[in-house]
């Protein structure tokens, strides 16, 4: 179902710990070993923090992963970065196909796939939004010696070393996630999502292959806003009388 009004918001937060080295380098995500500047993202204060988009990116591709799996019948996805659920010669049909712009907009959400339809395809903005996670106490960095990777032969080159800078492993970082309704037939994704969180599956940044980037969520609360206690959350913020029991 489509939805144009409040129907519900989730919010969870917590803690989020890096238990290896973390790096995620400033503009952008990739870790690219030829790169001048091999520094961690900052603020302009200087300190580092987990930008909101990585995490949701990473997140994106593990579900797409899992459901391609064939993980859960009742969910599907597609690979949005080179397979896209609804090609433009569907959308197109759909258009041909739609009464007015209403219709046009849930027939296009009715062929999306679970994955574009929680975290957005060009059609349809993300229910789900990430916080950029901004350190709780006094973040520790460190540098380490990498080794250059030849372009063209994808080979250690020879002797070049270069210098990436890490953030120390047991760096603390609030966590803020909201998804904005979600309909209840995909709440068993969001339990997937915390789940993967909380159990320290989620890798980020650069160098995961070799470690770097496990990170974890720890003391999490996650809290359901209804039309029933909409009023109270938006005086007083989420309380314990909003937690989500299912989880
Ligand atoms: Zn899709």
């Amino acid at each position: 179902m489509l939805h144009d009004k409040f129907v519900n918001k989730y919010i969870v937060t917590g803690i989020l710990v890096n238990n290896t080295p973390l790096h995620i380098g400033g503009g952008e995500d990739e870790f690219t070993p030829n790169a001048v500047d091999n520094s961690v993202v900052r603020y302009k204060n200087g300190e580092p923090f987990i930008p909101g988009s990585s995490l949701k990116g990473v997140l994106r591709s593990y579900i797409e992963r899992i459901l391609n799996s064939g993980y859960d019948e009742r969910f599907s996805s597609c690979f949005i970065v080179n397979e896209e659920c609804l090609s433009d010669k569907k959308v197109e049909a759909l258009k041909n196909d739609s009464k007015n712009e209403k219709d046009f907009a849930e027939k296009i959400y009715d062929n999306m796939c679970t994955v574009c339809k929680i975290f957005g395809s060009k059609y349809f903005a993300s229910k789900i939004h990430i916080s950029d996670a901004v350190p709780i106490e006094k973040i520790y960095t460190g540098k380490r010696d990498g080794v250059a990777i030849d372009r063209d032969t994808l080979t250690a080159a020879d002797g070049k070393k270069y210098d990436f800078e890490y953030v120390s492993p047991g760096s603390k970082f609030n966590f803020y996630m909201t998804i904005d309704n979600l309909e209840e037939a995909y709440e068993d994704i969001l339990k997937l999502i915390i789940n993967l969180l909380a159990k320290g599956e989620i890798k980020i940044g650069g160098k995961t292959s070799a470690g770097l980037g496990d990170v974890q969520l720890k003391d999490y609360k996650v809290y359901k806003i209804t039309d029933k206690n909409l009023k109270k959350y938006l005086l007083n913020g989420p309380s314990e009388e909003m937690r989500w029991q299912n989880v």
